[in-house]
C-alpha cells in the first residue's frame, strides 16, 4: 500500500493550489458578499483543465481520474468553496454524459463544459418533498411522437440559471417507481423551461441555487441519456462518485479553516501555549487526514473501475461532518475575531456547512453504508 501521491498527482496538486491562490482567493469573499457568481473564476478553471477532469479524452475531457479530481477540488475548495461546487456539479453532468451517453451527446457537450462555452452543467433530480426520497420525484417526460415532454419542477439545482445542459431526472413511467425514471440532457433555451426562485443561502453564496420550472418542455428522444427506465441508476451512479467531490470539497474548506486557526493561534503564545486550544487543532487535524484517506481510498477504488458506492458514502459522511467539526474549532480558537465576516473562517464555517446535507445528507450515507455491510452479512 502506498500512502505517497505520486510525482504527477503532487504536480497537479501545487497546479491546483497556485491556481486557487492566484486566481480564486482574493475576489472569494467580495462574491460571497455580492451572492455572486465567479465568472472569472470558471473561467480560470476551465483554463487549468479542471472542468472536465473524470471524462475521458476520447469524449472530450481530461481523463485524469477521480484522484486526481479529488486533489484539485480540495485545493479549490480550500479557497473558494463556492467555485468548487460549481466545478464539482459541472464536472459530475460530465462524468455521467460520459458513462451514458453516445458519441454524439458527448461531442455535443463535454468540449463545452470544457472550456466553458457552457458557464455550468447543472443536475436536476431534486423536488420539493422529493430530496433524500428521489425516487418519488413527479416530473413527467411523456413520450409524443419522436420527442418526449416534460413537466415538473426541480429545485435546489446548482448552477441551474448558467447551465449550458441540465441532466433532468423524469418519470417515463409515472407507475414504475425508480425503474420508470428516465434521464435527459435538456436545453435550457427549449419553449417552456424557465428559472424559478433563487435561493438565498447560509453558504456557497457565490454558487447560484434556483428552482427550475419545466413546463410542457419538448426534448428530441436523442437527448434521453441512456436507455428508458436507466436514469434513476444514472443519478445513483453520478452521486456515488459526486460523493468523493463533496468529500474533498468538505477537506479543503476544513483543513482552510484549520490552517487560518493554527497561524493565528501561532501568533498568540497565550493561545498557543493552552492545552485546550492545542487539543482542538490537534483534533481537527487527525479528522481531517484520516477523512482525506478516506476519500482517496474511494478515489481509488473508482479509479481502479472497483465497486466504491460504500466507500464514498463513508468518505462523504466522515469528510464532511469532520470538516464541519474542524471549521466550528477554528472559529472557537479565533474567540470573537472568528464571527468576522472579514476573516476566512467565518466564511469556511457558513460554507461548509451544506456538505452534510446536498448529494445525499448524512442520514442517507449512513443507510447506504448499514445496508451494504448488513448485504455482506
Ligand atoms: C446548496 C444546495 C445545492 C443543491 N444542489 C442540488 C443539485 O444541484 N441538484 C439536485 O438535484 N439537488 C440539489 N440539492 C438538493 C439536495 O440534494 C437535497 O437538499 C438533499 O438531498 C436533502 O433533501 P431535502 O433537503 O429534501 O431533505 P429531506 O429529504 O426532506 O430530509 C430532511 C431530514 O430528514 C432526514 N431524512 C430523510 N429521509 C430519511 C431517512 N429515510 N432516514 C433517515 N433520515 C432521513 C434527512 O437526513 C434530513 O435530516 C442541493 C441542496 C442544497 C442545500
Amino acid at each position: 500500500m502506498d500512502l505517497e501521491l505520486s510525482p504527477a498527482h503532487q504536480a497537479l496538486q501545487a497546479r491546483a493550489r497556485a491556481v486557487a491562490e492566484a486566481e480564486l482567493r482574493p475576489r472569494a469573499a467580495e462574491h460571497d458578499r455580492l451572492a455572486r457568481f465567479p465568472e472569472a473564476q470558471v473561467r480560470a478553471l476551465a483554463k487549468a483543465g479542471f472542468l472536465q477532469m473524470l471524462a475521458p479524452t476520447s469524449a472530450g475531457g481530461a481523463g485524469l481520474g477521480s484522484v486526481a479530481y479529488s486533489l484539485v477540488i480540495s485545493e479549490i475548495a480550500k479557497a473558494c468553496p463556492s467555485s468548487a461546487v460549481t466545478m464539482a456539479v459541472t464536472n459530475m453532468v460530465g462524468d455521467a454524459i460520459a458513462a451514458f451517453g453516445n458519441q454524439t451527446q458527448q461531442d455535443q457537450h463535454i468540449p463545452k463544459l470544457a472550456d466553458a462555452t457552457y458557464w455550468a452543467g447543472s443536475f436536476a433530480l431534486s423536488e420539493p418533498g422529493a430530496g433524500s426520497d428521489a425516487a418519488s420525484l413527479k416530473a413527467t417526460a411523456i413520450k409524443k411522437g419522436d420527442r418526449y415532454v416534460l413537466n415538473g419542477n426541480k429545485c435546489w439545482i446548482t448552477s441551474g440559471d448558467r447551465a449550458g445542459v441540465v441532466l433532468v431526472m423524469a418519470k417515463t413511467d409515472p407507475a414504475a417507481g425508480a425503474k420508470g425514471i428516465s434521464a435527459f440532457l435538456v436545453d435550457p433555451n427549449s419553449r417552456g423551461f424557465s428559472v424559478g426562485r433563487h435561493e438565498e443561502k447560509l453558504g456557497l453564496r457565490a454558487s447560484s441555487t434556483v428552482t427550475l420550472v419545466l413546463e410542457d418542455v419538448e426534448v428530441p428522444e436523442e437527448c434521453r441519456l441512456g436507455p428508458e427506465g436507466i436514469g434513476f441508476k444514472i443519478a445513483m451512479r453520478a452521486l456515488d462518485g459526486g460523493r468523493i467531490g463533496i468529500g474533498s470539497q468538505a477537506c479543503g474548506v476544513g483543513y482552510g479553516a484549520l490552517e487560518a486557526a493554527i497561524a493565528y493561534a501561532a501568533a498568540r503564545p497565550d493561545l498557543s501555549g493552552s492545552q485546550s486550544i492545542q487539543w482542538k487543532l490537534a483534533d481537527a487535524a487527525t479528522t481531517l487526514d484520516a477523512a482525506r484517506l478516506l476519500v482517496l481510498r474511494a478515489a481509488t477504488k473508482k479509479d481502479l473501475g472497483l465497486p466504491f458506492a460504500r466507500e464514498a458514502s463513508m468518505a462523504k459522511l466522515f469528510a464532511t461532518e469532520s470538516a464541519n467539526q474542524a471549521a466550528l474549532a477554528a472559529m472557537e480558537v479565533l474567540g470573537a475575531d472568528g464571527l468576522d465576516p472579514q476573516h476566512p473562517v467565518e466564511r469556511a464555517l457558513r460554507d461548509v456547512r451544506v456538505t452534510t446535507i446536498y448529494e445525499g445528507t448524512s442520514e442517507i450515507q449512513r443507510l447506504v453504508i448499514a445496508r451494504s455491510v448488513l448485504a455482506s452479512a
